[in-house]
């Protein structure tokens, strides 16, 4: 009894405890590049990102991969103690020893003003109120920090002789800042509030137990809670005192760094021993390893991200995603179920949830979180359906031929158990219960279940009524039941059966049905192609309705909810059309498991969802959510040039250089992670997209010249796209390629230019003066031949003489001189001796060789002012101008001399002796004769010398 008395205090001291469905969670670790699993302390900066405190290192998650900050990164000690953004965006960090400020990739330690470090330990350390004022605990005191230009200044709250005054100043031991620089604060185990009135303190009378206070939290409904080690408490708005909310046993003693949180609907959570604990109204629930919830030693960090989804930090698993939070529930046998196969569902009028599984039925009442089997007093069975009548009951049946229905007490009423398989029930508008069994279509009554099942009534076999499987069944809006046989449609209306065929295309065969608000029908073939169907007077009218979200995946179930929207079930996940868009939800989004079961969808009335998989099921609480707009966002995470960094935040002007340009794109965003995908093109190199799931993209050396990095993010399974978002990228040309070098290159090809030039000229000259020395000697031989040309027409070619009519003019010109001048001249005409017999004896040629060495030893023999002639044949006139018979004989006694004096040799054996006669004529002045008359006396005087013996000399005789 006191114990029973006991326990009821209890339950009203604390609110029960039920426990949560199955969490979706995903684990991140050391796969993903957190190094270290044991997670201190969590925050999001307004960028997306998640930091992550842990023992070994501060981590950045940018959704894909981690990075660490540690000692090179500026961090002293390595063990984080706390992580908080401010309302600007910094990121603060803590450790035992220090206080950081991230900086471009760097943690700078900050110091107080008095250059003292800044320790702090784990707790709501700091703390930024609504105008951004940051608080910090240090030493166990309350200081502002403000930060202003890059420079931080620490100031304490409390003068030291404030602090003298009241020593719960000086043990403070986690702050909650507040609007109009009000502050909560854990004060030497009491609660401090400091308002705009003063400083108040509150203790166990205002229902506050002695403990160090450090975790706060104001939630949307003005309630403050609180958290110590072991205790939490809450204050609601406009109360003066604290309930206590401490859940017993789920705070050990072993300190747990204290955590509060509240998420979108305005629920607060907290961490407890085993996962977290969820304030609902009234009661904590609880989410712990029972639900798949993971935390090792332990939960230490709650972050709600922007788009609602919550993360976890554990001691020891690392960072926790908890996917679809708030809005999928989902239920396996760990919550109750009697088979993770889900096959069916129904809600009874008591707003009951009945579930059929692969082995027998389970309820689950509303509000509670666990389902209890359903005693039906049948072996396990598998439940392909379950249908609720006009009278509340529900009726149920398997794919072993079962149907029965349910009594109050949940024990199975069989109404028929010889059927084959059963695969759909439906309850239609007139109270009439139609399975789709194995071999077709058959009906029943509702009620009391007394009328027997059997054939529709009209159906007959010729209408299709053919022992082949009905494989789905639905009512349309105007009443009329449609059955689906693979290529046949049943309609039942108002003037009975009609039979239609059902080909969408080729071979395929139709596989799913769901009655459309409009009339149509939705269809699903075996190719997995998804078809909009319209009967008339023309039969089937087939529509292809197509989604890339859907290519590939085959269709196991179809409905249209009362929204209009069609939900598909598939055996990757599931689709879901608002008539506007797709979208695709699959386990990286919350649901329970990929492969969802064939009567897959189930409405509850209150417009939440139900989705059939043989791994559980899931609950889609508010569908409306899922088609919430997603502010998609993308960013350049890291890039670099070979090795050197480059800034993201910067544009990039490069020098060119052989070496990649390497990019990382990040999306921050948890939702379905799986289907997103990173746009880019590099323009000015490409005008095509690039698409990637893997955003590590690489440019191979880039020719120098200006570009635009362009990128954008898409998801199809949420339908959303980030803006694009540009960068720009300069690539400068190599130093061969500047103005200034083509500059230089300009000169020296002018240089080169000019060079060529005066070479040229240098060279024409020299031709020039070539050309001219050439004209020279060419006139100079000119001139000489010509004077050989004229001295050949004076000169006898044989002898080299004066030619006759040389000699003769000679003679001509010498008289008239003589005469001019009054001088005696001196002409003699000699002719060689028997000059016929050398020719006859010795030849022609001895003869002429005899003639050139006569004229030869004459012209020896005379003075320059002399000349020799030959007058003809071997006849010789020899002119010498000064002289007279009497001072010349001796002159022509020595040129009878030259002749005869010595041989004349002939050829190299022989001579011959040559002799020639002479007759002369002196030309006298005083009694001039002409030329003719003087050569006719010098021929008589040669014709004596001959008559007279020859070899002599005679004188013509002085004019009488
Ligand atoms: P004489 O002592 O009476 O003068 O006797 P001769 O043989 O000299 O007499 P003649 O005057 O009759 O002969 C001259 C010869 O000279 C005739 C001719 O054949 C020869 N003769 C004339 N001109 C040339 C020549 O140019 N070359 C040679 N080999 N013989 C020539
Ligand atoms: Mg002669
Ligand atoms: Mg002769």
């Amino acid at each position: 009894m006191l114990r029973a008395a006991a326990a009821l205090t209890l339950a009203l001291l604390v609110p029960a405890i039920s426990m949560g469905q199955q969490v979706p969670a995903r684990y991140y670790g050391q796969q993903e590049g957190l190094g270290n699993l044991a997670v201190t302390a969590m925050a999001q900066s307004p960028d997306g990102y998640l930091w992550l405190g842990t023992e070994n290192g501060l981590y950045r998650h940018n959704g894909t991969s981690f990075q660490r900050y540690a000692q090179r990164e500026g961090l002293g000690e390595v063990q984080v103690t706390g992580v908080t953004v401010d309302h600007e965006g910094h990121v603060w960090v803590s450790n035992y020893s220090n206080l950081y400020l991230e900086t471009g990739g760097r943690l700078r330690p900050v110091l107080r003003d008095d250059g003292r470090k800044i320790n702090m330990w784990p707790s709501q350390n700091m703390s930024i109120a609504p105008d951004g004022t940051r608080y910090l605990i240090t030493g166990q005191r309350i200081y502002t920090l403000t930060l202003r230009d890059g420079k931080t200044e620490v100031r304490p709250v409390y003068s030291e002789e404030r602090v003298a005054q009241n020593m719960a100043l000086a043990r403070v031991s986690g702050v909650l800042a507040e609007a109009g620089g009000a502050l909560w604060f854990g004060c030497d185990g009491a609660l401090c509030h400091q308002g705009a009135d003063g400083l108040t303190v509150w203790g166990p009378a205002q229902g506050v137990p002695k403990e160090d206070w450090r975790a706060f939290l104001r939630d949307r409904g003005g309630q403050l809670w609180v958290r110590g080690d072991r205790h939490i408490i809450a204050l609601p708005a406009g109360a003066q005192r604290f309930v206590d909310r401490t859940l017993p046993g789920m705070f050990r003693q072993e300190p747990l760094r204290p955590v509060l949180a509240e998420d979108r609907q305005g629920r607060v959570l907290s961490n407890a021993d085993d996962g977290v604990i969820r304030w609902s109204q009234d009661h904590w629930e609880h989410y712990g390893a029972a639900n798949g919830l993971r935390s090792a030693g332990g939960v230490t960090a709650l972050q709600f991200d922007a788009d609602g989804g919550l993360w976890l930090g554990s001691r020891g698993l690392g960072l926790v995603n908890w996917r679809g939070y708030g809005n999928w529930e989902n239920w396996t046998t760990a919550q109750g179920l009697p088979n993770d196969v889900v096959l069916s569902f129904v809600h009874a009028a008591d707003g009951v949830l009945y579930t059929g599984t692969r082995s027998g039925l389970a309820r689950l009442p509303p509000g509670a979180r666990q389902f209890a089997p359903v005693a039906t007093g049948l072996p396990p069975l598998r439940w392909s359906s379950l249908a609720l009548d006009g009278d509340g009951q529900i009726w149920g049946a398997t794919f072993s031929g079962v149907l029965a229905r349910l009594a109050r007490d949940g024990r199975a009423r069989i109404h028929a158990q010889d059927l084959t398989g059963v695969t759909s029930l439906l309850v239609d508008r007139q109270q009439r219960l139609w399975l789709s069994t194995y071999d077709g279509v058959a009906v029943s009554g509702t009620g009391d279940g007394r009328q027997p099942v059997r054939a529709p009534e009209g159906l007959t076999q010729s209408k299709g009524n053919d022992a082949t499987a009905s494989l789905s069944q639905c009512q349309a809006p105007d009443g009329s039941l449609w059955f689906l046989k693979m290529n046949q449609l049943l309609q039942l209306d108002s003037t009975g059966w009609h039979s239609h065929v059902a080909i969408p295309d080729g071979d395929a065969e139709l596989s799913v049905m769901s009655c459309a608000a409009d009339g149509a029908l939705w269809l699903s073939d075996t190719r997995g192609r998804l078809w909009r169907a319209t009967v008339g007077a023309a039969g089937v009218q087939f529509k292809a309705v197509d989604s890339p979200l859907l290519a590939g995946a085959s269709i196991v179930g179809l409905l249209e909810d009362r929204r209009g929207w069609l939900w598909v079930a598939t055996d990757a996940g599931v689709a879901i059309w608002n008539r506007a868009h797709w979208r695709f939800f699959n386990q990286d989004d919350g649901l329970v498991w990929n492969d969802t079961n064939g009567q897959g969808f189930y409405e509850a009335t209150d417009g939440s969802m139900w989705i059939a998989t043989s791994n559980g099921a899931s609950h889609v609480l508010h569908p409306e959510l899922l088609f919430a707009p997603r502010q998609l966002s993308v960013r350049i995470e890291t890039a670099r040039r070979g090795a050197e960094p480059l800034a993201p935040d910067r544009q990039w002007q490069l020098p060119w250089a052989n070496a990649p340009l390497e990019l990382e794109l990040a999306s921050l965003h948890a939702q379905n992670r799986g289907a997103l995908r990173f746009h880019y093109r590099l323009a000015g190199l490409e005008n095509d997209w690039a698409v990637t799931a893997t955003p590590h993209l690489r440019y191979a050396t880039l020719p120098p010249g200006d570009y635009q990095f362009e990128y954008y993010a898409s998801n199809d399974y949420s339908h959303s796209r980030s803006p694009v978002q540009t960068h720009a990228v300069s690539i400068l040309p190599p130093w061969w390629r500047t103005w200034p070098f083509y500059l230089l290159c300009a000169a020296l090809g002018a240089l080169l230019l000019a060079l060529a030039y005066r070479l040229r000229v240098r060279h024409l000259l020299k031709r020039q003066l070539h050309t001219e020395q050439l004209v020279r000697e060419r006139t100079r031989e000119l001139e000489q031949s010509r004077e050989q040309l004229r001295q050949r027409a004076l000169r006898d070619s044989l002898t080299g003489a004066w030619n006759r009519g040389a000699i003769l003019e000679l003679v001509e010109h010498a008289l008239a001189q003589a005469l001019a001048q009054r001088q005696p001249l001196l002409l003699v005409l000699l002719d060689l001796d028997y000059f016929k017999r050398i020719n006859d004896n010795y030849g022609h040629a001895a003869g002429d060789a005899v003639l050139r060495e006569t004229v030869a030893r004459l012209s020896a023999a005379v003075r320059q002012s002399d000349a020799v002639g030959r007058y003809g044949g071997e006849e010789f006139l020899v002119l010498l101008p000064g002289l007279n018979q009497a001072n010349g004989h001796g002159r022509v006694e020595e040129l009878r001399h030259a002749i005869r004096h010595e041989p004349v040799r002939i050829d190299e054996r022989q001579t011959l002796a040559v002799t020639g006669s002479f007759g002369a004529i002196a030309f006298d002045p005083q009694r001039p004769l002409s030329m003719a008359q003087l050569i006719e006396l010098a021929d008589q005087a040669l014709y004596r010398a001959k008559e007279n013996g020859r070899n002599r000399i005679e004188y013509a005789p002085a004019a009488a």
